[in-house]
């Protein structure tokens, strides 16, 4: 089903209940031609509006999902008996931002938009300040997934969360529901969308892009299909990024392509996930800022005092 038509069928929806894009209850609406008689056991749904409805159960009915293409079965299945995993060594990082640009150009990205972001960290007034490169940490429980009312997000077996921007609809609830800021918004058209027409649409490379749907850090699911290392690994001049497969307990450094063995890497470097309190379990892990080689150079504000 095409977006116009799919998105058609949620206001549909919208008007035979009051409520679109709902959110909770083990079900989703589908055809409402059919008037059931009411039961008088009701469920309560938040409407894309922000609207709370007390809606009959006995006009929920499973969804009839459109059938997938085979690019999206494609997208959805991964790659068989891999566990994709990420390590960034911060005492590496020097703010060359060519990860940045790499990606942008990878995916079709308008300048102010990122799926990696190179940050300036500082954590306490008398430490010193480091670079922190911040893509989607591919959670193994990602709280991103569990509120589209689409099933447009969704975490395959290889590691790697998806998005399909044939399913999105815009909703923005992933947004809200991630705790990294990972998610970018296509507020207007592509960049260099001229250029695009015609592309079908590649589910692991989110390109071409659509306005009005979600994009994010990948891992560079097609590159990976293709036997390389992602974008912003591959980008990087100074060593900055190890991937690959935690099956194999094996990571490669996209400067170097030293490949080294992954649970030695994190355990001899004390390295650690951000924000795991949250329960998230992050697939990308961090190297601490020690031992760096060269001067920070950026402007810290202090907030501190
Ligand atoms: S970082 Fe955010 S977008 Fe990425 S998997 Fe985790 S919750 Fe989802
Ligand atoms: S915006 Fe996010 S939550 Fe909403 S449909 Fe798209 S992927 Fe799903």
């Amino acid at each position: 089903m095409e977006n116009k038509s799919r998105r058609n069928f949620v206001k549909k929806l919208g008007v035979s209940i009051g409520a679109a894009g709902l959110v909770g209850g083990s079900s989703i609406l589908s055809s409402c031609n059919q008037v059931e008689t009411a039961s008088g056991d009701t469920i309560t749904l938040l409407t894309s509006s922000g609207n709370l409805v007390e809606v009959d159960k006995s006009q929920l009915k499973p969804a009839e999902m459109p059938s997938l293409s085979e690019n999206q079965k494609r997208g959805r299945a991964g790659l068989p008996n891999r566990k994709w995993v990420m390590v960034i060594d911060l005492s590496k990082c020097r703010n060359a931002r060519e990860c940045m640009k790499g990606c942008q150009n990878h995916h079709q990205l308008r300048p102010e938009q990122h799926h990696i972001n190179v940050l300036q960290m500082q954590d306490a007034e008398h430490t010193a300040p480091y670079y922190m490169p911040k893509p989607c940490q591919h959670c193994d429980n990602p709280p991103c997934t569990k509120v589209c009312p689409v099933n447009a997000t969704f975490k395959r077996e290889d590691g790697i969360v998806l998005i399909d921007n044939e399913r999105c609809i815009g909703c923005r609830f992933c947004i809200a529901a991630c705790p990294y800021s990972a998610r970018v918004f296509n507020w207007f058209e592509p960049r260099d969308a001229e250029k695009y027409e015609g592309v079908t649409y590649n589910i692991e490379a989110n390109v071409p892009q659509k306005k009005g749907t979600i994009t994010k850090c990948l891992f560079s699911a097609d590159r990976l299909r293709d036997g390389k290392l992602p974008t912003c690994v591959s980008s990087c001049p100074n060593g900055v990024y190890w991937f690959g497969d935690q099956n194999e307990d094996a990571v490669t450094n996209g400067t170097t392509h030293e490949t080294t063995v992954f649970s030695k890497l994190i355990k001899d470097n004390a390295a650690y996930t951000i924000m795991e309190e949250l329960g998230t379990k992050p697939r990308v892990y961090y190297l601490p800022p020690k031992d760096r080689a060269f001067p920070f150079q950026g402007e810290i504000e202090d907030n501190h005092s």
